[in-house]
Protein backbone atom coordinates (compact mmCIF):
# COMPACT_ATOMS: atom_id res chain seq x y z
CA UNK A 1 0.00 0.00 0.00
CA UNK A 2 1.77 3.54 -1.14
CA UNK A 3 1.04 6.20 1.50
CA UNK A 4 1.87 8.64 -1.37
CA UNK A 5 -1.04 8.25 -3.66
CA UNK A 6 -3.78 9.45 -0.88
CA UNK A 7 -6.27 12.11 -1.24
CA UNK A 8 -7.50 14.15 1.85
CA UNK A 9 -10.62 13.08 3.88
CA UNK A 10 -10.47 15.06 7.36
CA UNK A 11 -8.87 18.07 7.67
CA UNK A 12 -6.67 18.70 10.84
CA UNK A 13 -9.37 21.65 11.45
CA UNK A 14 -12.59 18.97 11.03
CA UNK A 15 -10.88 17.08 13.14
CA UNK A 16 -10.03 19.72 15.88
CA UNK A 17 -13.51 20.62 15.52
CA UNK A 18 -15.36 16.73 16.07
CA UNK A 19 -12.73 16.62 18.51
CA UNK A 20 -13.73 18.82 20.84
CA UNK A 21 -17.69 17.85 20.21
CA UNK A 22 -17.31 14.46 21.45
CA UNK A 23 -15.23 15.64 24.25
CA UNK A 24 -18.42 17.97 25.24
CA UNK A 25 -20.44 15.12 25.37
CA UNK A 26 -18.34 12.90 27.37
CA UNK A 27 -17.95 15.68 29.64
CA UNK A 28 -21.49 16.18 30.18
CA UNK A 29 -22.34 12.51 30.18
CA UNK A 30 -19.53 11.98 32.91
CA UNK A 31 -20.16 15.24 35.11
CA UNK A 32 -19.41 14.77 38.53
CA UNK A 33 -17.16 11.74 37.75
CA UNK A 34 -13.64 10.23 37.05
CA UNK A 35 -13.07 8.36 33.23
CA UNK A 36 -10.64 5.30 33.50
CA UNK A 37 -9.32 6.16 29.56
CA UNK A 38 -7.98 2.99 27.88
CA UNK A 39 -6.57 3.63 24.74
CA UNK A 40 -5.58 0.78 21.98
CA UNK A 41 -2.37 1.06 21.06
CA UNK A 42 -0.80 1.85 18.70
CA UNK A 43 -3.57 3.77 16.64
CA UNK A 44 -5.17 5.69 19.02
CA UNK A 45 -2.56 7.65 20.45
CA UNK A 46 -2.82 10.51 18.23
CA UNK A 47 -7.02 10.40 19.28
CA UNK A 48 -6.96 10.00 22.57
CA UNK A 49 -4.10 12.58 23.60
CA UNK A 50 -6.19 15.22 21.83
CA UNK A 51 -9.17 13.94 23.29
CA UNK A 52 -8.41 13.94 26.79
CA UNK A 53 -7.46 17.56 26.48
CA UNK A 54 -10.87 18.70 25.65
CA UNK A 55 -12.33 16.46 28.17
CA UNK A 56 -13.17 19.01 31.24
CA UNK A 57 -13.75 16.00 34.29
CA UNK A 58 -10.78 14.21 35.45
CA UNK A 59 -9.30 11.28 33.52
CA UNK A 60 -6.41 8.58 33.98
CA UNK A 61 -4.84 7.10 31.04
CA UNK A 62 -3.91 3.68 30.61
CA UNK A 63 -2.85 1.52 26.97
CA UNK A 64 -3.70 -1.61 25.75
CA UNK A 65 -2.70 -3.86 22.43
CA UNK A 66 -3.90 -6.19 20.84
CA UNK A 67 -3.49 -8.07 17.66
CA UNK A 68 -5.54 -10.40 15.71
CA UNK A 69 -4.11 -13.56 13.87
CA UNK A 70 -5.60 -15.51 11.17
CA UNK A 71 -6.49 -14.79 7.23
CA UNK A 72 -10.49 -14.16 7.46
CA UNK A 73 -11.02 -13.62 11.14
CA UNK A 74 -14.05 -15.27 11.68
CA UNK A 75 -14.31 -15.42 15.43
CA UNK A 76 -13.29 -13.63 18.54
CA UNK A 77 -10.89 -16.36 19.58
CA UNK A 78 -8.67 -15.39 16.56
CA UNK A 79 -7.87 -11.81 19.12
CA UNK A 80 -4.92 -11.91 21.92
CA UNK A 81 -4.13 -9.11 24.15
CA UNK A 82 0.34 -8.37 23.84
CA UNK A 83 -0.12 -5.28 26.00
CA UNK A 84 -2.21 -5.52 29.50
CA UNK A 85 -4.05 -2.18 31.17
CA UNK A 86 -1.94 -1.70 33.96
CA UNK A 87 -3.99 -0.33 36.61
CA UNK A 88 -7.46 -1.66 38.34
CA UNK A 89 -10.55 -1.13 36.61
CA UNK A 90 -13.15 -2.85 39.09
CA UNK A 91 -15.46 -0.44 40.25
CA UNK A 92 -14.11 2.24 37.72
CA UNK A 93 -15.71 4.30 34.80
CA UNK A 94 -13.84 2.66 31.94
CA UNK A 95 -13.68 4.69 28.46
CA UNK A 96 -12.16 2.33 25.83
CA UNK A 97 -10.75 4.67 22.99
CA UNK A 98 -10.63 3.21 19.56
CA UNK A 99 -8.95 4.50 16.11
CA UNK A 100 -11.03 2.15 13.60
CA UNK A 101 -13.95 0.08 14.44
CA UNK A 102 -13.68 -2.31 11.75
CA UNK A 103 -15.39 -5.82 11.71
CA UNK A 104 -16.04 -5.08 15.53
CA UNK A 105 -13.70 -7.85 16.74
CA UNK A 106 -11.40 -6.39 18.28
CA UNK A 107 -13.15 -3.78 20.17
CA UNK A 108 -16.28 -6.79 21.40
CA UNK A 109 -13.71 -9.03 22.49
CA UNK A 110 -11.69 -6.39 24.88
CA UNK A 111 -15.12 -5.16 26.19
CA UNK A 112 -16.07 -8.57 27.19
CA UNK A 113 -12.16 -9.26 28.49
CA UNK A 114 -12.35 -5.70 30.71
CA UNK A 115 -15.91 -6.41 31.59
CA UNK A 116 -14.72 -9.77 33.56
CA UNK A 117 -12.93 -7.31 36.11
CA UNK A 118 -16.12 -6.09 37.01
CA UNK A 119 -15.71 -1.97 36.71
CA UNK A 120 -18.63 0.57 37.03
CA UNK A 121 -19.13 0.87 33.69
CA UNK A 122 -17.29 0.18 29.84
CA UNK A 123 -18.01 2.46 26.71
CA UNK A 124 -16.46 2.99 23.56
CA UNK A 125 -15.35 6.17 21.90
CA UNK A 126 -13.90 5.26 18.04
CA UNK A 127 -12.48 7.68 16.13
CA UNK A 128 -13.67 5.92 12.40
CA UNK A 129 -16.74 3.65 12.67
CA UNK A 130 -16.89 1.65 9.47
CA UNK A 131 -20.46 0.09 10.20
CA UNK A 132 -20.64 -1.18 6.95
CA UNK A 133 -17.52 -4.13 7.80
CA UNK A 134 -18.73 -5.67 10.78
CA UNK A 135 -18.84 -9.29 11.00
CA UNK A 136 -20.55 -9.00 14.53
CA UNK A 137 -22.43 -6.16 15.95
CA UNK A 138 -21.23 -4.00 17.71
CA UNK A 139 -22.13 -0.62 18.48
CA UNK A 140 -19.88 2.38 19.84
CA UNK A 141 -21.19 4.84 22.62
CA UNK A 142 -19.14 8.03 20.84
CA UNK A 143 -18.37 8.15 17.35
CA UNK A 144 -16.07 10.62 15.63
CA UNK A 145 -16.74 9.65 11.48
CA UNK A 146 -18.38 6.89 10.01
CA UNK A 147 -17.00 5.60 6.19
CA UNK A 148 -18.00 2.87 4.57
CA UNK A 149 -14.80 1.52 2.15
CA UNK A 150 -11.23 2.66 1.88
CA UNK A 151 -7.99 2.49 4.01
CA UNK A 152 -7.26 5.78 5.68
CA UNK A 153 -3.87 6.93 7.39
CA UNK A 154 -2.77 10.01 9.33
CA UNK A 155 -3.40 11.50 12.89
CA UNK A 156 -1.89 8.07 14.16
CA UNK A 157 -3.25 5.35 11.81
CA UNK A 158 -0.22 3.92 9.71
CA UNK A 159 0.36 1.76 6.44
CA UNK A 160 2.69 -0.81 7.56
CA UNK A 161 3.95 1.80 10.54
CA UNK A 162 3.72 4.60 7.46
CA UNK A 163 1.85 7.71 7.42
CA UNK A 164 1.14 7.72 11.58
CA UNK A 165 2.38 11.28 11.76
CA UNK A 166 0.57 13.09 8.97
CA UNK A 167 -1.81 15.75 11.18
CA UNK A 168 -4.68 14.97 8.59
CA UNK A 169 -6.26 11.74 7.77
CA UNK A 170 -6.22 10.58 4.01
CA UNK A 171 -7.36 8.05 2.25
CA UNK A 172 -5.30 5.52 0.23
CA UNK A 173 -6.34 5.43 -3.26
CA UNK A 174 -5.50 2.12 -4.65
P1 LIG B 1 -11.53 -4.77 13.87
O1 LIG B 1 -12.70 -3.86 14.20
O2 LIG B 1 -11.65 -5.32 12.48
O3 LIG B 1 -11.33 -5.85 14.88
O4 LIG B 1 -10.17 -3.98 13.93
C1 LIG B 1 -10.05 -2.63 13.70
C2 LIG B 1 -8.57 -2.34 13.53
O5 LIG B 1 -8.22 -2.56 12.16
C3 LIG B 1 -8.25 -0.89 13.80
O6 LIG B 1 -7.89 -0.68 15.15
C4 LIG B 1 -7.07 -0.65 12.89
O7 LIG B 1 -5.89 -1.06 13.51
C5 LIG B 1 -7.33 -1.57 11.72
N1 LIG B 1 -7.96 -0.83 10.61
C6 LIG B 1 -9.18 -1.03 10.08
N2 LIG B 1 -9.41 -0.18 9.07
C7 LIG B 1 -8.30 0.59 8.95
C8 LIG B 1 -7.94 1.68 8.07
O8 LIG B 1 -8.67 2.13 7.19
N3 LIG B 1 -6.72 2.24 8.29
C9 LIG B 1 -5.86 1.79 9.23
N4 LIG B 1 -4.68 2.40 9.32
N5 LIG B 1 -6.16 0.77 10.07
C10 LIG B 1 -7.38 0.17 9.93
Amino acid sequence: MDIMTRKMLYSKEEIDQRVRELADRISRDYEGREILVVGILKGAFVFLADLIRCISVPCEVDFTRLASYGAGTVSSGNIVITKNIECSIKGRDVLIVEDIIDTGLTLSYLVERLKEEEPRSVRVCAFIDKIKRREIPFVADYVGFTMDDGFVVGYGLDADEKGRSLPDIYIIEE
